[in-house]
């Protein structure tokens, strides 16, 4: 064991609690393997969210509005343990998930993301000043593992985020889009990929992927698809 181990452990991304040697390469124990929700089944398919009723192959969300990106997958409902990962991955510093969460993308969507020919990943970017207090954007820890084991560049100054914009948790769903408007732009003057793989830590109504997305498409970019490591459930 490394030196770095023996001062970080491993810990199961749903409790937090040390890891058995036996669980470390998964990166969760037995018990919340047991509670939480792998994103499969009938998915919709323009954000990847599972379907309560399997009726037209798309969600409510995607159902009522424009989409930007061409389409989404994503690792976990957000909900049970999960709910309280994202937590810490975001608040404290539990920048560790991001390898395991990379680890499981790599593995469920790097076909899917080959399949697409993505040629960069951008993470969606935090608030300059927000990013300074936290020490780290979340989705650029997960970006970056993803990058790394599939050989795929990440592009974390490519968008930039303009808006000091409210926790979306805050509000309703018509202000949501709203909040986002003209809360990204990009750093350079043109983008030239062809693929963008977007990245983000959660997914509930699409509209800061919308938002990010936008800004890339409108910018260049041939295409946007986007993952995130939880989604909220369809309603
Ligand atoms: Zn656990
Ligand atoms: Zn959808």
């Amino acid at each position: 064991m490394g030196f770095l181990k023996l001062l970080f452990p491993p810990r199961c991304i749903g409790c937090d609690e040390l890891l058995s040697v036996a669980d470390v390469k998964r990166g969760y124990c037995a018990k919340c393997a047991s509670q939480m929700v792998f994103i499969e089944g009938k998915t919709c398919f323009v954000c990847g969210k599972m379907l309560s009723v399997a009726t037209a192959g798309r969600c409510s969300d995607c159902e009522k509005k424009e989409r930007v990106f061409s389409e989404g997958k994503a690792l976990f409902l957000y909900e049970g343990p999960m709910k309280l990962s994202m937590y810490r991955f975001k608040y404290s510093n539990r920048r560790c998930y991001g390898k395991v969460y990379g680890r499981i993308a790599a593995v469920r969507y790097g076909h899917w993301i080959k399949k697409m020919g993505v040629d960069a990943i951008v993470p969606v970017p935090m608030y300059p000043s927000k990013e300074r207090m936290r020490g780290y954007n979340q989705a650029e820890v997960f970006a970056r593992e993803i990058g790394k084991l599939l050989n795929i560049p990440v592009e974390s100054k490519l968008l930039i985020r303009t808006k000091n914009t409210k926790p979306q948790k805050m509000l309703g769903d018509a202000k949501r889009d709203e909040n986002l408007k003209n809360a990204f732009k990009i750093g350079k003057s043109d983008v030239q990929f062809n693929c963008i793989l977007l990245v983000d830590d959660i997914y509930t109504t699409g509209s800061t992927m919308n938002g990010a997305a936008r800004a890339l498409i409108s910018s260049g970019a041939g295409k946007v698809v986007c993952l995130s490591a939880c989604i909220g459930s369809d309603n």
